[in-house]
């Protein structure tokens, strides 16, 4: 019997009197199959580490756990602790530590693998309430993580993978397409957790490129030059960045000045833009002196 069966689930929720807390997105999954599915798609064998992201209590650390070298699990409701300890006891490659991810250091606990030279996967059911905040966080701690497997709202996936000219394309799938190719392996009905919630799931992959998807001059001015270029989606490049760099006579020349250089029309939406065309543009618009 799993963790995650559901008699057993029911059980060890009773048995520590558990009662969830909406505030930590806490919807523990119930299906062996699936968790089968995340394993498979994460390609997790004992020559990886692994980081899980909330635990719950333990339905995917017992799979992870089984095919991985260790297992790193972070979870910050401290209730939540003992029942791990209970459940998952038997484990000698399970190291559960309470703290919020946001406010981890990453980089300092890695160290504490048996074996930090493994590479290290990130394989998480996500609390939905903060999975951009985590994603970021974890792609901005330059630890080489050579793969996230992840659970999240479908729609959120959507955005992450997202080709320009959809409606789900924006800023979002710039941030993290430029650091790691993102593909939704298989969605998930919300029907699988307990409590369900309000939205189906899907299971992302994002494979970390060896470098950055395009080379640009300076990287915190080419994200806000495509996080401005979608603030008002359905208006035209031309207005998003008049409304986000000004609208003075020496602004405008400057813009059409770097639109001419990057090869780009005014007149099309900022969803219409590659991110090479994004690298274009924030590098013309740094030329002509735009911040
Ligand atoms: N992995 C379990 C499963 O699949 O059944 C639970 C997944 S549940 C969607 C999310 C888990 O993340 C909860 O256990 C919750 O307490 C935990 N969590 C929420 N915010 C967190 C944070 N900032 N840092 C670490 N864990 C967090």
């Amino acid at each position: 019997m799993r963790i995650a069966d559901k008699n057993v689930t029911r059980a060890v929720l009773e048995r520590h009197g558990f009662t969830f807390k909406k505030s930590f997105g806490q919807n523990f999954l119930t299906d062996t199959n699936i968790l089968q599915k995340i394993v498979d798609t994460a390609e997790i064998d004992q020559n990886v580490n692994v980081i899980e992201i909330g635990p719950g209590i333990g339905a995917l650390t017992e799979f992870l756990a089984e095919n991985a070298a260790e297992v790193m699990a972070f979870e910050i409701d401290d209730r939540l602790i003992p029942i791990l300890a209970d459940t998952l006891g038997r484990f000698d490659n399970v190291t559960v530590v309470n703290q919020d991810i946001l406010k981890t250091d990453l980089q300092t606990q890695i160290k504490n693998f048996k074996n930090p030279d493994l590479p290290i996967k990130v394989v998480a059911n996500l609390p939905y309430y903060i999975t951009t905040p985590i994603l970021m966080h974890l792609i901005e701690s330059k630890i080489p993580f050579s793969e996230f497997v992840v659970m999240m709202q479908r729609e959120v996936a959507d955005r992450i993978s997202a080709e320009p000219n959809t409606k789900a394309y924006g800023s979002l799938s710039i941030a993290v397409q430029y650091y790691m190719t993102a593909k939704v392996a298989f969605i998930v009905p919300r029907t699988v957790f307990v409590p369900a919630p309000n939205v189906d799931s899907a299971i992302l992959k994002m494979t970390r490129l060896d470098a950055p998807a395009v080379a640009v001059q300076d990287e915190d001015f080419f994200f806000k030059v495509a996080k401005a270029s979608f603030v008002h989606r359905r208006k035209t490049l031309w207005n998003n960045l008049t409304s986000h760099f000004g609208k003075t006579e020496e602004i405008k020349t400057k813009l059409e000045q770097a639109l001419q250089t990057a090869d780009i029309k005014p007149s099309i939406r900022g969803e219409a833009l590659s991110i090479a065309d994004f690298a274009r543009l924030a590098d013309s618009l740094k030329t002509v002196g735009l911040k």
